[in-house]
């Protein structure tokens, strides 16, 4: 029996490969020219990063990571997401990293023990970006844009922007303890799971996905209703700057998140219709996350997080062919092959992609690779035309064939690179 990857971690393999690659490629650009520089941290931390960071009472910590003690007796777990590791990074490097705000961003794959279906894997990706070191409502203004612009040159279409307010130290626990009342009148009406939240964290309740709980929380107190001055003006300045940016948002109170360290701004860009699954990027403000990881200075910040494999589900193009050789070489013998060999090689080079046949099979043979292979061009090497230092050059495009000398004919195919 041939071994299997693990379940809910796929290969990605060519042609699908490319659209990764091209995904990647508009990111990097498109968090190059607002700013972003990347950072890289490594996939495996101390199991204790995330309990501190991600918070005990949240999904990811409760149920899903991939923990393990490794040969010298400490806890690690992969990575479940991205943000902890760069403020554990941001934190230990800050002597390079210069002066506040720091623009990050990341790609990388996350691990969470959760159940396998369309748009939830165990191994997944995401493209991330954070921003440090400002708590000013542009900041996050500038996120969220920089986020749908990037879903837009992704080719996403449909997705709409829902954004909330999580209030603060001051405004969150009143509301807190509000929603803590209402839902205990409600308790007969949640799912097990919810029964428990309300108490340990209530504000997760608003999260559940069960139709039960959706229903038994239509009427729950907005936070909206509760927030103090400061929370205020601060969602109201971040609305008028998206607005003043022409991107359209709408307000959606229930939106919580899954995470403990949000505060003020959340976000998330849903695709209506789509299910449990519907949620391709999200993010909020966690100005408190950097003390809650031992920093001795408060470290405002805001990022977002977007799943590749939801965003490329949805963005479903017909996948790119892979690249097709520039020429194909046909041998009419095998004492051509070293030749042959040596022209493929030095194509390559100049950046121009040559394909041969190893096997030296019947040039009926290798004229029908040749055809297969896509090149644009397709040289001969015959006994007669060696021996008169010529080759045969066919163009495929127009059908004619001539013969060149080695030279000129090395110096058109050196030509065809996209470069020269
Ligand atoms: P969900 O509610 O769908 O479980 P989440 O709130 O757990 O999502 P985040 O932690 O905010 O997700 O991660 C950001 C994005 O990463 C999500 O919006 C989603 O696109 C993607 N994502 C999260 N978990 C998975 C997974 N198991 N498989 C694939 N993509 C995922
Ligand atoms: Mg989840």
């Amino acid at each position: 029996m041939t071994l299997q990857p693990v379940r809910g971690m796929k290969d990605i393999l060519p042609p699908e490969s490319l659209r990764w690659s091209a995904l990647e490629a508009t990111f990097r650009a498109c968090a190059a020219a607002h700013g972003y520089s990347e950072i890289r941290t490594p996939i495996l931390e101390k199991t204790e990063l995330f309990s501190r960071g991600v918070g005990e009472a949240t999904d990811i910590v409760e149920k899903e990571m991939y923990t393990f003690t490794d040969r010298s007796g400490d806890s690690l777990t992969l990575r479940p997401e991205g943000t902890a590791a760069v403020v554990r990074s941001v934190l230990s490097g800050r002597s390079e990293i210069g002066e506040w705000p720091a623009r990050l961003y990341y790609i990388g794959q996350m691990f969470r023990h959760e159940r396998p279906q369309k748009g939830r894997l165990r191994q997944f990706h995401q493209l991330g970006a954070e921003l440090f070191g400002t708590d000013a409502p542009h900041a996050d203004a500038e996120v969220i844009a920089f986020l749908y612009r990037f879903l837009s040159q992704a080719g996403l279409t449909g997705v709409s922007l829902q954004i909330n307010t999580l209030g603060d130290p001051e405004c969150r626990p009143g509301y807190n303890q509000a929603l803590a009342d209402f839902l205990a009148g409600r308790d007969e009406m949640l799912c097990d799971d919810c029964r428990r939240r309300r108490l340990t964290n209530p504000l997760r309740v608003l999260d559940c996905k069960s139709e039960k709980c959706i229903a038994a929380t239509a009427d729950a107190p907005s936070i909206l209703d509760m927030l103090c001055d400061g929370c205020r003006s601060h969602f109201e300045t971040v609305e008028s700057a998206l607005r003043g940016l022409a991107v359209p948002f709408e307000r959606n109170p229930r939106m919580v998140r899954g995470l403990d360290y949000y505060r003020r701004t959340t976000f998330e860009f849903v695709i209506p219709g789509m299910g449990a699954q519907n949620t391709v990027a999200a993010g909020g403000r966690y100005d408190g996350l950097a003390e809650m990881l031992g920093s001795r200075d408060r470290i405002p910040a805001i990022g977002f997080a977007i799943g590749v494999e939801r965003l490329l589900m949805l963005t479903e193009t017909d996948t790119p062919p892979v690249a097709s050789s520039d020429v194909f070489i046909v041998a009419s013998s095998a004492k051509f092959l070293p030749e042959a060999f040596l022209w493929r090689m030095e194509l390559a080079e100049k950046g121009v992609r040559a394909d041969i046949d190893y096997e030296c099979r019947s040039m009926k043979s290798q004229f029908r690779r040749a055809d297969r292979s896509g090149a644009s061009v397709v040289v001969v090497f015959g006994e007669a035309e060696w021996e008169r230092g010529m080759v045969g050059y066919r163009d495929m495009a127009k059908g004619q064939q001539e013969e060149l000398a080695v030279d000129d004919a090395k110096r058109r195919l050196e030509s065809l690179s996209t470069g020269g």
